[in-house]
């Protein structure tokens, strides 16, 4: 595989960074995933204003712009030849010369930019979106700007794995009684044909997919409430779901060991899927 690091592209065992680097040392970074349906880019533009955003609320400077972004991504799918799959990013606030809490000048510590490409020909007849999954929910102990897309992924790898201890997909993490998002996908229940999600805050990350499938369900006349739920209103639910940019819609069957409904994919969460689907490769670039 051919992978992207600061202006080179190299087979990915010569691809190297500095043991200084702070996305390494201190998580001090961000990164974004893109998806890649039939060789293009799935919601580009809002993968790349998230970015930019992420990197204003570091304070890191954007290393490039706009169309050298694309022109990367579209590098790395071509040379690697990636059918269905997706392009990583990350941006870290570069390798001073020492470890130092003190952010490093930016006139002499630049940016490290790593971009890379996984295929995964699987991506659209997903075998676990035409079961669903099955979700635990664990305490939100995340910091306070999970609205920043950072690389600090340490607790929601764990509570991945808690949820696979335990027998099931996933977890959603919960604040206050009220479900926050998933470990790595934004969460949302359905009841009476109303679809319920958080609304936008620091709590959660702002998923453009998220964005994408409220826009697609009000246009398909699918009722929205963005508000908080508990995890009794939950389990009470008609239907659920998660959203990201590499499941696209998943339904969720099971919380905590509650069926919802038949216990299998509910029709409008199924129905919302071949919509994203189908509105997304349209307008793939
Ligand atoms: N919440 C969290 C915590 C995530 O990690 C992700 C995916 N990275 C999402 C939500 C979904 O965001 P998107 O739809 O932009 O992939």
């Amino acid at each position: 595989r051919i992978v992207y690091v600061n202006g080179d592209y190299l087979p990915e065992g010569e691809a190297k960074i500095s043991i200084f680097d702070r996305g390494f040392l201190m998580a001090d970074g961000v990164y974004e995933v893109t998806t890649v349906i039939d060789g293009k880019l799935i919601d580009f533009d809002g993968h790349f204003l998230r970015l930019e955003r992420s990197l204003g609320e570091l304070g890191i400077e954007n290393p490039m712009a706009r169309d050298e972004w694309l022109d990367v991504h579209r590098q790395l799918v071509a040379q690697n030849d990636v059918g269905h799959g997706m392009v990583y990013l990350q941006v870290t606030r570069g390798a001073p010369g020492d470890r130092d809490f003190i952010f490093p000048d930016p006139e002499t510590t630049k940016p490290t930019v790593v971009l890379f490409s996984q295929a995964n020909p699987a991506l659209i007849d997903s075998p676990k979106a035409k079961k669903g999954i099955k979700v635990i929910t664990i305490d939100d102990i995340r910091w306070g700007r999970r609205d920043i897309k950072t690389v600090q992924l340490l607790y929601p790898s764990m509570g991945k794995m808690m949820a696979l201890k335990a027998g099931c997909d996933d977890a959603w993490m919960v604040q206050d009684g009220e479900v926050t998002e998933g470990t790595s996908n934004n969460a949302y229940i359905i009841k009476g044909g109303r679809i319920i999600t958080r609304a936008l805050s620091n709590d959660i990350l702002h998923g453009i997919t998220r964005a994408a499938v409220l826009r697609f369900a009000r246009e398909s006349q699918m009722p929205v409430e963005e508000r908080s739920f508990t995890v009794e209103e939950a389990m009470q639910a008609d239907e659920a779901f998660v959203t990201s940019a590499s499941t696209f819609v998943m339904p969720v069957v099971e919380i905590d060991g509650a069926k919802l409904g038949a216990g299998t994919p509910g029709p409008l969460a199924t129905r919302l899927r071949e919509i994203y689907i189908e509105e997304s490769r349209k307008t793939a670039i």
